[in-house]
């Protein structure tokens, strides 16, 4: 990259270790802010702070918000005693565009995954559980992707909440192994949905 201005050259950099952005794409948008006016390049600059600074998690479900709780949270429109586990936050935006389910969400932050070391203990479980403590809750819907880490997950959350006297289900089968939630369409996520089954 010597011959490139070395601002430019560390934008490029910065691009390409966004996920779907090779290096060429990189260079793409580099060179397109680079042309765009003063104005642009800093609303996109002052977004990115933004997202930084206003977004923390909801102290209930953990997912994203710049309110807390969030607004799925304070919706008093919804189910509170539904409650849907997934991974991460960019999980419950494809659940939400299906516009089949009406319930509350619990983000765990991630997946049990012996081989990195991260146990049940590292995730956002024992918040869950807590939730479930006051016995306002009758369903928990495991919606993790469907692949082996979240298989183990989905197993160990249904062993430690099934004694709870609540019910756990799961997305039904439908969704492609290996297959993730965010990316899944409408149709076939929105089917796994209301076709979930008990453990
Ligand atoms: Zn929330």
């Amino acid at each position: 990259m010597r011959f490139v201005a070395e601002p430019v050259a560390r934008l490029v950099e910065e691009f390409n270790k966004l996920p779907g952005i090779g290096p060429k794409s990189a260079q793409r948008l580099a060179y397109h802010l680079l042309r765009s006016s003063d104005e642009e390049a800093k609303a996109l600059a002052e977004a990115i702070l933004t997202l930084k600074e206003k977004i923390k998690l909801c102290s209930i479900c953990f997912n994203n918000t710049d309110c807390d709780p969030c607004l799925i949270c304070q919706d008093k429109e919804r189910d509170h005693s539904k409650i849907c586990v997934v991974e991460k936050p960019s999980d419950i935006l494809p659940l939400e565009r299906t516009g089949k389910y009406n319930g509350v969400y619990h983000v765990v932050h991630g997946t049990i995954n012996p081989a990195h070391g991260i146990g049940p203990e590292k995730l956002k479980i024992k918040e869950l559980l807590a939730r479930l403590q006051n016995g306002s809750v009758t369903e928990v819907i495991v919606a993790t992707n469907p692949n082996v880490e979240s298989e183990t997950m989905a197993m160990y959350l249904q062993k430690i909440i099934t004694p709870l006297g609540i019910r756990v289900t799961r997305l039904a089968r439908g969704l492609p192994f290996g297959a993730e939630l965010e990316y899944a369409d409408d149709l076939t996520l929105g089917q796994a949905l209301e076709n979930r089954r008990d453990f």
